[in-house]
């Protein structure tokens, strides 16, 4: 049996909102969001705490955002200040250990079973490294310690802002039976409400389940449904994972079938794979647009230009190309998705880092 791994999470706490406040004095303890403005089409990326006690969240529209809050400041993001604090950061994690997966600017894994000072304790590197993030650059993070990653990024969620939170191996068991479905990582709106209907509302009901049942009821990903419930992750950390594509979706409960509301939905999806990209410095050549119609029929759409793409403006007006080659205005539809892959970026072709995964499987 292998030795019990210890995977921390760092979450940055309302990240981008938070690096506004600590950079425009006059933005402090008021409600903010980066991203989106209250006139035109277009989401929010990031949410102070002062604008979520009006309710108000990423991915929110803007323009619900600002009638929840009229006086609601819309920040510009500034893409390029996140990244040099993300790097700030990530300098930090690799002070302890090598093993760090970046998930986006302001989360990674970290496994530190092994770790450079020899620190046995994962809580204790853990409250380190939130004080080394907060002095070295004055905003908070949250962390999560655990003994796989599905458990650590519930964790990190349970005491923000400024929150340490473990679940020992011991305590992982009877801590997701008690869990709210919602709350599962991976487990999105449609799938939580789909689990409702099933009379699945937590962890434990989960477990009723057997494997065979949740495969015939969600698919493949019914396997990882059955193995949570268990705390059974053994997922690796991945430094350095090579993305072939990234992308976003999104699932609609009622279908949309109303041609202003797809495109309305279609905006929101690619200002999602817009921040991803952002996030990852990534761009692409080859833009594929999925649609799910409302019989669960499922078809793509790509394109592939000549040069590399990473503009919203320029995402969007693809998308809106290849939606034309769709049967949207007969078809109800129950999911949009883009994605971007021949991708190009710094943090995602660096063969070095694919001959050094490498040498350590043969190692
Ligand atoms: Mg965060």
């Amino acid at each position: 049996m292998n030795q019990a791994r210890k995977i921390i999470h760092i979450d940055m706490d309302a990240f981008y909102a938070s690096v506004e406040q600590r950079d425009e004095p006059r933005y402090r303890g008021k409600p903010l969001v980066v991203g989106g403005s209250p006139s035109r089409r277009g989401a929010v990326a990031a949410a102070s705490y002062e604008a979520r006690q009006f309710g108000i969240h990423s991915a929110m529209p803007s323009r619900t955002a600002y009638q929840k809050c009229p006086h609601l400041i819309f920040a510009k993001p500034r893409f390029e200040v996140y990244r040099a604090i993300s790097e700030q950061i990530r300098d930090i994690f690799r002070r302890y250990t090598d093993l760090v997966e970046p998930l986006a600017l302001d989360e990674a894994y970290l496994d530190v079973t092994e770790n450079k000072p020899g620190i046995a304790s994962a809580t204790l590197i853990a409250r380190e490294i939130q004080q080394c993030i907060q002095v070295e650059t004055q905003l908070t993070a949250s962390a999560g310690v655990s003994i796989n990653k599905f458990l650590a990024k519930i964790a990190s969620a349970m005491n923000k802002p400024n929150g340490l939170f473990l679940i020992a191996p011991q305590q992982a068991e009877p801590f997701i039976e008690q869990l709210a479905i919602e709350r599962f990582y991976g487990v999105g709106q449609v799938t939580a409400a789909k689990m409702h209907h099933l009379g699945i509302f937590t962890g434990a009901d989960l477990k009723q389940w057997s494997e065979a049942a949740l495969v015939e009821q969600f698919g493949k990903v019914g396997r990882f449904y059955y193995k949570i419930a268990r705390g059974q992750d053994d997922r690796p950390v991945q430094p350095n994972r090579i993305s072939k594509s990234i992308g976003a979706e999104n699932s609609y409960d009622p279908d949309l079938s109303d041609r202003a509301a797809i495109l309305t939905a279609l905006e929101e999806v690619a200002e999602t794979l817009h921040r991803r990209l952002e996030s990852k410095q990534a761009s692409g050549r080859t833009l594929t647009l999925k649609v799910k119609y409302a019989d669960y029929q499922q078809i793509t759409r790509s394109k592939t230009l000549t040069a590399a793409i990473d503009q919203l403006e320029v995402i969007l007006s693809v998308a809106e190309d290849l939606l034309t080659l769709t049967d949207v205005d007969h078809q109800p539809v129950r999911l949009l998705g883009l994605s971007l892959s021949n991708l190009e970026g710094e943090s995602l072709e660096a063969p070095e880092y694919v001959q050094l995964s490498l040498a350590l499987e043969l190692g």
